[in-house]
């Protein structure tokens, strides 16, 4: 069997090394954008105050999958899937060229989400969702050090990504101001009285917070990019403004090739698509109850049960583990389980 999987993520790559083991019979090929190996996504948001990051982010290079039997395409975009023909065309240094397929993962993951007020402002903002954002991040954060100044930073969104970035780039010694709509933090996993405690440990660590403030876009003034408010542009001047109000599943391949989408692509208890020979999971994957399990224990869960199931070993159904996620907010332990 020849199984094409599109994503080096967790949910890609945990995948392909377990269908090693399970169908050593199989052909595997992980087709992948990403250059830099597979690296952890968790650890991006503590890549500033540990100076070893760079190292230590990539769990495995693309030369170890490729000696441990698996044939990665790096650096290669999948533009489209011909389900007919059964193969995904690809470009790769400015070549198209296609893949075949018996069975066909989308293991592609998600975009950060960009709320459509802040569009059209794309150039004045980044974002922290991939290695080559961090390293843009970091280098941005060295050029403000070298000029003996101390970056400052406005984070905009309070969810666990923003509190995990805010708390990291403190700890660095860099300051931060963290906006949020709401009137409290992480107000979709946490109770109110650890949203407290959350927003107490980030101001003990100097963040300074803005809740119960909406931000309306950005806008270029006296030459810098500034926060735009209800009231008009905030007048600090920051080094960097990073949006991190959640995530936006990868669906386009999937819509263009005519399958069902809805904010993920839809899939069924065994991870199958409504074409059989094509599965989604990760981040990607939304199921019949509209969830979609963006945490990576329960994508490492979801990986291992495909492995069996392409290898007509397991059950008919993967079933969710029970987890419970945390963010890596240093100094802070919540009392209640987070909700997700
Ligand atoms: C900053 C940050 C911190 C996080 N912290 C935690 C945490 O502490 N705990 C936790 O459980 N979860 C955390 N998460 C969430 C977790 O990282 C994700 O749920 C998980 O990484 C998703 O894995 P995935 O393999 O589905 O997708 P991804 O990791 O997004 O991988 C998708 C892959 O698909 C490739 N791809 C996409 N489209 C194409 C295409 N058209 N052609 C070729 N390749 C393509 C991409 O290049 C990438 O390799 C965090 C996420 C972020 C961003």
């Amino acid at each position: 069997m020849n199984i094409v999987i599109i994503g080096s993520g967790i949910a890609g790559v945990t995948l392909a090394e377990e269908v090693r083991k399970t169908c050593p019979s199989a052909t595997v090929t992980v087709l992948t954008h990403e250059t830099h190996g597979y690296y952890s996504r968790p650890l991006l948001s503590h890549g500033f105050s540990r100076a070893d990051i760079e190292e230590k982010i990539v769990l495995r290079s693309f030369d170890a999958l490729v000696d441990s039997g698996i044939a990665v395409i790096a650096g290669a975009e999948a533009v489209a899937i011909e389900r007919t023909l059964r193969q995904v065309r690809y470009q790769l240094d400015g070549t198209e060229s296609a893949q075949a397929y018996d069975r066909l993962v989308l293991a592609v993951g998600s975009d950060p989400l960009v709320p459509g007020p802040f569009r059209p402002h794309r150039p004045l903002f980044r974002v922290l969702n991939s290695l080559d954002d961090l390293l843009a991040l970091r280098r941005l954060r060295t050029t403000v050090l070298d000029d003996a100044r101390t970056p400052n930073w406005a984070i905009i969104g309070g969810g666990l990504i923003g509190c995990e970035l805010s708390s990291d780039l403190a700890k660095a010694g860099d300051r931060v101001t963290l906006f949020h709509a709401l009137p409290r933090l992480m107000e979709r996993q946490l109770e109110d009285e650890d949203s407290v405690r959350l927003a107490a440990v980030l101001q003990a660590s100097g963040v300074e917070l803005r809740l119960h403030t909406a931000v309306q876009g950005f806008v270029v003034d006296r030459g810098r990019a500034r926060v735009l408010g209800a009231t008009g542009p905030d007048p600090a001047d920051y080094d960097g403004i990073i949006v991190a109000c959640g995530f936006s599943p990868r669906t386009n391949l999937a819509r263009d090739a005519g399958l069902r989408v809805n904010r993920g692509i839809c899939v069924g208890s065994d991870l199958a698509t409504e074409d059989p020979a094509i599965y989604a999971l990760g981040d990607v994957a939304e199921f019949d109850d509209g969830r979609i399990y963006a945490y990576v224990m329960p994508i490492r869960s979801q990986a291992l049960w495909l492995a069996k199931h392409l290898a007509e070993l397991g059950d008919g159904h993967w079933t969710p583990p029970t987890f419970h996620p945390k963010a890596k907010v240093h100094g802070f332990t919540s009392i209640h389980p987070y909700r997700w």
